[in-house]
């Protein structure tokens, strides 16, 4: 655990008590704060007093005198679409308003930090998708090349239930548009922006606010090195900001399709090829193509933008190419589960939109598509530019009569469950094909979530294997 430093003696309120708030009360208490806390959820708040902790109605005004801070969850809303009224109080009283990131980055460094040779990094990655698998391929690269790693943020353990670093470690952040906005200390040694499509709109008041909230963690952290997504506008605008010129090699450029120019620093991958550049010249080269745990071009960005942050780390490109190959991709997306017969098997059940699922569907060539589930405004609409690979649509859950109005000439079979849409595809699939779960929509309809659902499909296969 992460001590939380500067509140010794303060009292600190803790606003939602899920996972990382329970995590930020045992930190803050270690730090020697008074933490008072709250949850709006009487389930929750049992669940809190188990743990050890009473809670305190923060919803009284006079519970807020007097707080040295007031730190929230990330699922509770600080501005849009409206603002909770514990925040909107300690906001009035003037109290600083932070969250999880903010103390880990004001405690990160300890006293302890001078004596060593190799001080702890910290990598930031934040983007609208990749975030999980670069967050995860940048600790398994480091791991393979001997340097003590550990991952937190929304991709496994609260940040502040990390051990405290020690020589030469480093710590990999994913951080989602919620974290950044709010968080009042952010100074990652690297940061890294995968790419930007609309989502969480209605949290940042539409796609301006959504693109500040992860731009802070550039222009308020001043890292040491930028590893920067520039397939969107948002991107090349960030990217142009944070240099002093073109050949400014504090920001690194990467793309998935594009071949970047110029005497700058950058990483791009075109036609399953990773290639980097600097000042004019190509310093190496990874094929992507045989990497097991990478398919798609979309995890060739991913793939980018982990191979950056690790050169700036001083990692060799071939060590790099090694760690990437043995790779095996993170649960529920992209994951390749089984090969019956010549047909693959793929669980990318994390593609609950249709801009995830269209890289999916854009990363095999003869697909058995299983989607449906809770369809999101708009259905699979603006899927149909990317149809051309699918065989047959195997249609499952709420959705799946509007999706195949939507399906209009693609061959496609109402299967309502998992198992039954799974062993159609199997009847049906020819060598050479993949039978791909790509929802395209969310899972609650069926499922409490989308491992759930991605679970329930590898059983499905699974039996197919032993049957
Ligand atoms: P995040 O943590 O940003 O949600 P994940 O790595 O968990 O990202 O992937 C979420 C979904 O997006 C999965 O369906 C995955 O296959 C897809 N995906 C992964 N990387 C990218 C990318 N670079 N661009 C677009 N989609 C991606």
């Amino acid at each position: 655990m992460i001590a939380v430093q500067g509140f010794e003696s303060a009292r600190v309120g803790v606003l939602g008590l899920g996972r990382s708030g329970l995590a930020t009360c045992a930190a803050l208490a270690a730090g020697g704060a008074e933490v008072c806390a709250w949850d709006d959820s009487q389930e929750v708040r049992e669940k809190a007093t188990d743990a050890g902790i009473t809670p305190v109605d923060l919803t009284r005004a006079q519970a807020l005198e007097g707080l040295a801070a007031l730190i929230v969850s990330p699922g509770i809303a600080h501005l849009y679409p409206s603002v909770h009224p514990v925040i909107a109080a300690a906001t009035a009283l003037g109290i600083p308003v932070d969250n999880d990131i903010g103390l880990f980055f004001r405690s990160f460094a300890r006293a302890g930090f001078d004596l060593f040779d190799s001080p702890p990094r910290v990598i930031a990655v934040t983007g609208s998708n990749g975030k999980s698998t670069t967050t995860a391929l940048i600790a398994h690269i480091l791991d393979a090349a001997g340097r003590p790693v550990q991952m937190a943020g929304n991709i496994g353990t609260g940040v502040l239930s990390i051990d405290p670093p020690g020589e030469g470690a480093v710590v990999v952040l994913e951080l989602s548009s919620y974290q950044t906005e709010l968080a009042r200390a952010l100074t990652p040694d690297i940061a890294v922006f995968t790419n930007l499509t609309p989502d969480h709109l209605d949290r940042h008041a539409g796609l301006g606010g959504y693109f500040a909230a992860k731009r802070r963690l550039f222009a308020e952290g001043g890292p040491d090195r930028a590893v920067i997504g520039v397939d969107e506008a948002e991107g090349r605008f960030l990217a142009m900001q944070m240099g002093e010129g073109p050949a400014d090699y504090r920001v690194i450029r990467v793309s998935s399709g594009q071949k970047l120019g110029g005497m700058g620093w950058s990483v791009f991958a075109r036609k399953g090829f990773l290639a980097e550049w600097r000042g004019g010249r190509q310093v190496a080269s990874i094929d992507l193509r045989a990497m097991p745990g990478l398919p798609g071009a979309h995890n060739h960005q991913n793939a980018c933008a982990a191979y950056a942050a690790c050169r700036c780390l001083g990692l060799a490109p071939r060590l790099i190419e090694d760690a990437l190959s043995t790779f095996t991709g993170l649960p529920h997306r992209s994951q390749l589960v089984a090969e019956i017969a010549g047909v693959k098997y793929v669980n990318d059940s994390k593609a609950t939109n249709v801009d995830s699922a269209a890289r999916a569907l854009q990363a095999f060539d003869r697909i058995r598509w299983i989607a449906g589930g809770l369809g999101k405004e708009g259905g699979i609409g603006a899927l149909a530019p990317h149809l051309g690979s699918v065989v047959k649509a195997y249609l499952i859950g709420h959705s799946a009569r509007d999706f195949a109005l939507q399906l209009g000439a693609v061959p496609h079979e109402l299967c309502e469950t998992m198992p039954r849409a799974v062993a159609r595809a199997h009847a049906e699939a020819q060598p050479g094909e993949v039978v791909l779960l790509a929802p395209a929509a969310a899972s609650f309809d069926q499922y409490p979530d989308f491992e759930q659902r991605g679970t329930d499909f590898m059983t499905a296969v699974k039996a197919l294997e032993t049957g």
